[in-house]
This record gives structure tokens, sequence and C-alpha cells, in this order.
């Protein structure tokens, strides 16, 4: 037997069943690929042009034994009776982020060409630590990289790398931010290491409603809760400037070191702005690194209102979150700074991945500029949305929940069964369902905190919840321009029902108690 002959008898034989090598994704099983992954995206298609609700409203307790009860030592050796029994485990009673009634958090309706292209990067693999497991990828992602600081306004010095998401973004910005400071401020002159004993000295201003991953980001890096000073907000949930002020020169005053200060374009509940060019002014005339948390935002770089983000070209790092507001499959999400060297905090040279002798030659290898190693190619999504819709259009879909979500904020003001707390910058409405005038604060948490079950538990739309002065509100997360304004009102029924059930059921047993 020749050499070729034995390799073509060795690959038939791996085709056949039992031999766990078919499952190799292989120019054996190239057919086999096209129909399983066919398969998959048929059963998707299928319930997607069926589902009439975002959820079932199932409940923990009825779908965990199903799950439960399945021998993972008996595998089915079957694609089409793995998918029946996902349809039964997942697709039946998933929540479908798509559907026009779901109003509840930071998720997108997904765009085809980006799935086309999670479909790509997966199959190919290709892992962006470095060039030699990227080629093409990384220049590809780079490409994005400096697009996206175009459109930031960055100038010829910004670099970036794509992340898992907002929350790592904003750990690496703060990481970057913490190296830069620590370099900046040594405590003895002439010293050139950092001297980490300052650590505790150093602290973070965001505004009250900044996100959380803050906090965490503070908490990973040896800082603590406390470094976060929670600067204060004005009646529309923008930083205010003053409060900043006051801060930043308390903390001087008690001989402490102001290290960033986290500007959100977007908060999460109420989609406000923290005014960009007062606060870049502040941080220039202290001296702190300014970083701008755009991850629900960062939509308005492609759309009509890029004017709410002046002033992010004065920051030193951005966070944006492609899975938000670009309508991107998770994960999809990039950190930006504006001096590409500062990157480099986080590079490391190992000899059997990225040796320092491959950085001199000049091999692009992106894992010099990522706290992840491994990484997936997650541009490419992006990249085949630009190919394929384009910018424009991207920004056109994120208009068009900006305008329903103020055609909607319109309606409620004119609802006398609900109290909504802002005007809305982007895309989210807090609001919350008044049972008659004067009814007690503690009625008013139970109604509303019934509604939001309630309506979870019909499955016929989902809303979030969020607390405003320490009581409990409901919110509108409008991200889907399929969404009507019917949709909205249809939704506001259903909780002003559900809301008025509970209400009156309290105002019963209540006036049967006394
Ligand atoms: C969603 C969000 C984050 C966190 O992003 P993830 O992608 O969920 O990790 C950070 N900041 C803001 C303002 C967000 O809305």
């Amino acid at each position: 037997m020749t050499f070729l002959e034995q390799g073509a008898q060795e690959l038939s034989q791996s085709a056949l069943p039992g031999d766990p090598r078919r499952y190799l994704l292989s120019e054996v099983t190239a057919e086999d690929y096209r129909r399983t992954v066919a398969e998959g995206a048929e059963r998707v298609a299928a319930k997607i042009a069926k589902v009439d609700r975002p959820a079932t409203g199932i409940s923990v307790a009825a779908l965990e034994p199903e799950i439960r009860g399945i021998d993972l030592e008996r595998p089915l050796s079957d694609s089409a009776a793995a998918l029946d029994e996902l349809e039964r485990i997942y697709l039946r009673d998933a929540v479908y982020f798509h559907h026009p009634r779901y109003l509840a958090h930071l998720n997108c309706p997904i765009v085809i060409p980006a799935l086309l292209g999670e479909t790509v990067l997966s199959s190919i693999n290709s892992s962006l630590d470095t060039w030699d497991q990227s080629v093409g990828g990384t220049l590809i992602e780079r490409r994005l990289i400096d697009w996206t600081t175009d459109r930031i306004g960055f100038g010829s010095d910004a670099d970036g790398v794509f992340t898992s998401g907002g929350t790592q973004s904003n750990l690496q910005a703060m990481l970057v931010a913490r190296e830069d400071t620590l370099r900046r401020v040594r405590l003895q002159p002439g010293e050139t290491e950092p001297d980490i004993a300052i650590l505790p000295k150093l602290r973070i201003f965001a505004s009250e409603n900044s996100h959380f991953s803050v906090i965490k980001a503070a908490r990973m890096l040896g800082l603590g809760d406390g470094a976060v000073i929670a600067v204060a907000s004005d009646a529309e949930r923008r930083m205010q400037p003053l409060a900043l002020q006051q801060e930043l020169a308390h903390c001087l005053a008690d001989g402490l070191i102001p290290m960033a200060v986290v500007a959100t374009a977007g908060t999460t509940d109420f989609g406000s702005i923290d005014p960009l060019p007062e606060i870049a002014n502040l941080c220039e005339r202290y001296g702190v690194w300014m970083h701008v948390d755009a991850a629900y935002g960062c939509g308005l770089l492609v759309s009509r209102r890029r004017h709410k983000l002046d002033g992010i070209e004065y920051a030193n790092s951005v966070t944006v979150d492609f899975h938000k507001s670009f309508f991107q499959p998770v994960s999809s999400s990039a950190l930006l700074v504006a001096d590409g060297t500062t990157l480099g905090y986080v590079t490391y040279h190992a000899d059997y991945l990225n040796p320092k002798h491959s950085a001199k030659t000049g091999a692009p290898n992106q894992v010099d500029k990522s706290i992840q190693t491994t990484r997936r190619f997650d541009a490419l999504k992006l990249w085949l949305t630009l190919r394929i819709m384009g910018a424009d259009a991207v920004g056109e879909l994120f208009d068009e929940v900006i305008d329903r979500a103020y055609d909607a904020w319109l309606m409620l003001q004119s609802d006398s069964r609900f109290e909504v707390v802002t005007e809305p910058e982007l895309s989210t409405l807090v609001f919350r369902y008044i049972p008659w005038e004067g009814a007690s604060p503690e009625l008013c948490d139970r109604a509303n905190l019934h509604a939001r079950s309630a309506l979870f538990a019909s499955g016929e739309a989902m809303v979030a919840g969020t607390k405003v002065d320490g009581h409990h509100y409901l919110k509108f997360t409008l991200l889907n321009p399929r969404t009507t304004l019917h949709d909205i009102a249809t939704v506001l029924d259903l909780l002003a029902a559900h809301a008025a059930e509970l209400a009156d059921a309290y105002e019963l047993s209540g006036s049967r108690a006394s």
C-alpha cells in the first residue's frame, strides 16, 4: 500500500460509526459538519418562527428535575435525538430576546450577519492570543480597534483589545489606570519600580448610578470596595461635576490619591450620560485618569445622536459593549485606550507563547495587550456586520429604540396609573405603578414587585426592576426596534392589572384586619 492509499484508508475508517474520530471536524467530516450545523440552525429557525411570547415563565422547581434526570453517562450518539432533548430542557422555555415584548435587561436582538460570523469563528476556532494562532484574525481585530478609536476621536497613538464584556473591559481599564497612577505618583524620587504600599491610598470616582463592575474591579485590584467613591448625581441621574470636584479636593486634602474617574455614558438604569466635557476638564486639572464606561451608550458612535458622546475623545480609556447597542451576540466588547503603550502594563513574555524575540520581529501578538490568553475571535461578528449591513444601519436600529423610548415616555407621562422617574436619554424607562393617590410606600413597593413577577410567570412579557431612593420600580430596557408603542401599551396594561390585583387584595385584607 502506498503512503497515500494508507492515508485514504485511515480516513475512511475514522468516519465509521463507533470511531470517536468521526466527531472531529476534519476533511473527512466536512459534510457531517455542514449537515449538523444546518440541523441546529433549522431547529432554531423553526422555533423562532413560532415563538409568541418572550418566556414561558417556567419555575426553577419545574425545570430542574428535567435536567437532573438526564444521564450524562449515556450519550445519545445522535444529534437529532440530542436536539429533541434540548427542545424540552432549553429551547421550549428559553427567554427569547428577539420578542417585541422582551423589555427587561440590556439584551439586544441580534443581527444575522453577526451570527454568520459566530458560525465561522467558532468553526475555524482561531485564538487571538498570538499571530501564529490567528493569522488574519489579528489584523481584522486590529482594523476594528482602529475603526472604533477613530469613531471615538482618539489620535494615532490609540489602541485597544476585544474583551469578553464590559465587566472585563472596566477591570482592565482600572488595572491600566492603577499602574499608570502608581508610576506617576512615586513616594521616593528616583524610584523606578512602583511602590505598592500606596495601593490603600488610591481612590476611584464614579457616580452613584455607575455599574457595579467598577467596585468589583477595585476589589480584584487590591483596592477594596471603599476605594470607590460614589459621586452624587443630579435629578437626571448624571454625575454632578461640582460634586466630583469636591470629592477630588477632599481626597487630596485627606492625603489620598485620585486614581481614576469613571464617567458612565449610558447608565444601566437610566441611560443617563455623565457630562463628559466637564469631567474631562476636572481630570485634566487634577491629573487623573479618565475612563468612560460606554458599555451601553457605545451605539451612539454610529447613530445620528453621536453628539451625545461629545467629550469622549478626551478620555484615557473607553469601554464599549458591542453586545449591547451594536446588536451583536454575546460576547463582544472592547477596551480602547488613547495611549496604546499603556496596554503594555499587562504584557508578560513567556518562552512557550510570546517570547521577547518574537516581539522584536514584530509579530502582532494580541496577548501582549490582553488579560486573557486563549481568546475568541469575536471581532469577526462585528466585521461581517459592518461589511454586510454597514455602520449606519446599526446606528439606525439604535436610533429607532431611542425614539421609541421617548414616545413611551410621553405615553407614560399622560397615564395616571404610573409615575416615571426621568425623561430617557437612551432607551430605558424607570417607572412605577401607583395604586391610588396617597397609597402607602409599602403598598406601592409590593404592588410593583408583584406586577413584575406575575408578568414573568405569565410569560406574556418581561420587564426589569430596580430601586430608586429605596423603593421598588419597574424598568423597560428597549433594544428591539420591532417593539411598537402598541406592545408597550399592552405591557403597561398587563402590569397595571397585576399590580391592581395585589393592591386590591392588600386593601381588603387590611380592612378586614382593622
Ligand atoms: C452592562 C454594563 C456593564 C457590564 O458589561 P457586561 O458586558 O455585562 O460585562 C458595565 N457598565 C455598564 C454601564 C453596563 O451597562
